[in-house]
């Protein structure tokens, strides 16, 4: 059986102890590689070498650092197909989103910081009156930590990874156990890439022990995490009193709030997306839909006709909308949501059920499914189910519909849907999230800064805020 090895000094390398982890392929269920269950002796031996690659890294001139990441982007590119491949297998995602979405993302996060750090500068102050210039100067860090989840594996890998290297800082990187395998590809074409030995270093493992020994690493400055929220305040607890930067990327509840002046069919379009995309497992989906009463009705039988319509089915099938979700637990999880729907007051007005697929009878597939509530504060509303889960319910106010979009622990992003410019700019003050889409979802400009408030994290990725959570700026203060 295919081992998925780390990525320690250049070498892809077993682990110290010799332990593995099953990896499962999610469209059938069955054990397809091993990975690597990487102890504190190989978090050690990544720090070795990312600490020895710093000094010449840090040094190494920005047009050579942004071209070898550029390279890295290209490779992505030339092996799409690799790729794509490898994340469907390993999340059960449908091919088709690899290839439309993931891969090719993850190619454009390294060439997207090749780019920036070419025109990333920093600030100057003259102190008027006082003879004396203060210039800002902005170095890179050290050793930094990289901590991904399963849902969009490689896409936010090298969303943290690409800004960690261009900044001139060295890596210690672990993806998500879940989903391995095209962090494990990425590593093959670093050294073809030309980035020097010790510079990333990917290491396998579970979240306990090899993510705790990388947050927990005393001379790991900071760590840029995302992930589940309960995670995030570990690792906040671990890293905080040691007093390392903390990048937080966290869960989120995302409302999407449909008025009735909205472009209807562009609307429920993109909102079947918002909810379902990926299996519903993107931080970004909109899972809470709140729709004005007036358009209702139609927004309830339409909706339900094209969920309907939406085919669960093997990853690597065309016709495919809806693939696996990534794991037996996380089905076992999103599903026991749909069994307290009725107990929360809640209805299933499509979906709720396992799907069969002839040929991947152990897959881990799941209808997809919309639940309408009476009331806003339950468990299906407060909590995030992260699947195919859809909850819907009618507001009155453009008030009401604020306070329902804000009534959650989470601040991830949320959408509205109307043509009303007062209204679009009363809410996208008022919304406690740190994305707004307004008329649409998911549309990304990297330069943005990306992020949550409240529960769904602290701090910001994205273009230059990447760039400065990764460097160390220090004044600089001249008396003439
Ligand atoms: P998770 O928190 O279980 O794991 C994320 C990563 O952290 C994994 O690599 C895991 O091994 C590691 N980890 C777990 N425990 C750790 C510990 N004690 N110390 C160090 N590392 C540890 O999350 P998940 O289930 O992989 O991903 C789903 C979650 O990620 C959802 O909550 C989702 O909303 C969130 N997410 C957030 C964003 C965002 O940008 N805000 C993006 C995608 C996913």
């Amino acid at each position: 059986m295919e081992k998925i090895l780390n990525y320690i000094n250049g070498e892809l390398v077993a682990p110290e102890e010799n332990n593995w982890i099953d990896n499962y392929n999610p469209s059938n269920g069955e054990v397809y590689s091993l990975i690597p269950n990487s102890s504190e002796k190989d978090v050690e031996k990544a720090y070795q070498a990312a600490a020895a690659a710093y000094p010449s890294w840090s040094n190494t001139t920005i047009d050579e650092r942004s071209k070898i990441l550029s390279k890295i982007a290209s490779l992505i590119e030339e092996n799409l197909e690799e790729f794509v491949a490898a994340e469907s297998k390993d999340n059960g995602k449908p091919l088709s989103l690899a290839r439309a979405v993931d891969i090719p993302r993850a190619s454009s996060n390294f060439q997207f910081f090749a780019n920036a750090i070419t025109q990333f500068a920093s600030e100057s102050h003259e102190s008027v009156g006082l003879n004396a210039f203060n210039f800002t100067l902005r170095s890179a860090i050290g050793v930094v930590g990289c901590i991904s989840p399963w849902n969009l594996p490689l896409y936010l890998f090298s969303w943290k990874i690409a800004p960690a290297l261009a900044a001139g800082n060295t890596v210690v990187a672990k993806p998500s156990e879940v989903t391995p395998m095209t962090a494990y590809l990425l590593s093959k074409i670093c050294n073809e890439a030309g980035l020097p030995k010790g510079v990333l270093n990917i290491v396998h493992g579970l979240g306990h022990t090899t993510g705790q020994a990388i947050v927990a690493h005393e001379k790991i400055k900071a760590i840029s995490f995302t992930g589940g929220t309960a995670t995030g305040a570990h690792i906040a607890r671990t890293a905080a009193p040691m007093f390392k930067k903390l990048s937080l990327e966290l869960g989120g509840k995302n409302p999407n709030l449909i008025f009735a002046d909205c472009d209807y069919d562009k609307m429920l379009a993109v909102t079947l997306k918002s909810s379902f995309a990926n299996q519903g497992q993107i931080c970004l989906c909109g899972s809470r839909i709140y729709v004005e009463r007036s358009i209702y009705d139609k927004f309830k039988s339409d909706f339900i006709a094209k969920v309907k319509a939406l085919k669960v089915g093997h990853p690597s099938d065309t016709e495919t909308n809806i693939g696996a979700l990534v794991s037996k637990p996380h089905l076992e999880k999103v599903k026991s949501y749909i069994d307290i729907a009725e107990q929360e007051g809640g209805k299933v007005l499509t979906g709720g059920n396992y799907v069969t697929i002839d040929g991947y009878e152990n897959g881990y597939y799941l209808k997809p499914t919309v639940i309408e509530i009476s009331n806003p504060i339950c468990r299906l509303t407060q909590e995030e189910i992260f699947g195919p889960v859809v909850t819907i319910m009618p507001f009155d106010t453009d008030q009401e519909a604020l306070e329902l979009a804000n009534g959650v622990r989470y601040g991830l992003s949320s959408t509205i849907w109307t043509n009303n410019l007062n209204r679009t700019m009363h809410l996208a003050k008022h919304l406690e999230a740190g994305i707004v889409w307004i008329n649409t979802w998911l549309m990304r400009d990297l330069r943005t800064p990306f992020g949550g408030m409240k529960d769904s994290g602290v701090g910001r990725e994205g273009g230059l805020e990447a760039l400065r959570f990764f460097t160390e700026p220090k004044n600089i203060c001249i008396k003439y």
